[in-house]
């Protein structure tokens, strides 16, 4: 699912279906349904929005869905969540090789953590797949990535068993936890990535459905071309229905919201010499099965 505008109109919700952008709405309305534009009120609708899609391009032939769609290559994709309703969860050293690269080149501890380690980015952090990523070189000259495995809620959480954690996950997308490195304070993180541009997002949202195990996606980091990070969420710490439990258990989630699970070893700070992102360079993030960001960085 996708959030995508044409030319200078409103951003509307879509499904990529084969080279097609489906615009559900427009797909719900030839067949005397209702679906809305935006993809917070379609999360909001709970399991019955997604049914409903679902039965709707099932029963669609080529000249229905030819009635409600734009080619792929002539929309531009937003951010499939363009503008969270709070604050993005961020998960810190979620990974113990992270966690070892962390200790030995940042200042955080070297045993891995007891509970999850918290952290928030603003929904102003959010850019889509292809926006630049601001270097302000006023505040940073050690720029680095963390590609992350996003989730994003998909019911009213407070309180919720581990067992039961994984039936409130709409969906899942990629996120690039962009931090800069010399901009934490006192042991606190927003500064540092919670940044203007420091949450590209998407180009889409899989929904759970799809995904049946996404404790086996691969996830991967290339800067100009060049293999950075190379993992697998086998290898996260906190699984997330221990995060979605956790986070649960002192806050409530609500349909929307976004969880990044944390990124593995191969950051700029942790490799010998250590490696930051400059104007020009080009950052690649992806979770497969998911898709592919591709941001540039630019000075501003
Ligand atoms: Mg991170």
């Amino acid at each position: 699912m996708v959030t995508y505008r044409l030319g200078e109109r409103e951003a509307r919700l879509g499904v990529l279906h084969r080279d097609l952008v489906v615009d559900a709405s427009r797909l719900a309305r030839q067949q005397q349904c209702e679906l809305p534009a935006g993809m917070l009120e379609f999360i909001d609708l709970g399991q019955q929005g997604t049914l409903l899609l679902q039965a709707l391009l099932q029963d669609s032939g080529p000249r229905e869905l030819a009635g409600a769609s734009t080619f792929a290559g002539n929309v531009t994709l937003l951010a499939p969540i363009p503008r969270p309703r709070k604050n993005i969860f961020g998960i810190g050293l979620n990974y113990a090789k992270h966690v070892e690269e962390s200790a030995r080149s940042l200042d955080t501890a070297a045993q891995r953590p007891d509970k999850p380690v918290i952290f928030s980015k603003p929904p102003t952090s959010v850019v889509s797949w292809c926006d630049p990523i601001i270097h302000n070189r006023a505040v940073t000259e050690q720029l680095d990535w963390e590609t992350e495995l996003a989730v994003i809620i998909g019911r009213r959480a407070s309180r919720i068993d581990r067992s039961a954690a994984m039936d409130f996950v709409f969906g899942y997308s990629v996120i690039n936890d962009i931090s800069a490195r010399d901009c934490r304070r006192s042991g606190q993180w927003i500064v540092s990535k919670g940044q203007d541009s420091f949450a590209p997002m998407g180009p889409c949202i899989v929904t759970s459905d799809e995904i049946p195990d996404p404790h086996d996606l691969r996830l991967y980091t290339k800067v100009n071309g060049v293999v950075k990070q190379d993992s697998n969420t086998r290898h996260m710490l906190f699984r997330i229905d221990e995060l979605i439990a956790d986070i649960s258990s002192v806050m409530t989630l609500e349909p929307g919201d976004i969880i990044a699970t944390g990124t593995p070893d191969g950051v700029g700070a942790g490799r010998t010499p250590p490696e930051f992102m400059w104007p020009g360079d080009v950052l690649e993030s992806a979770v497969e099965p998911i898709g592919t960001l591709r941001n540039p960085i630019v000075a501003a």
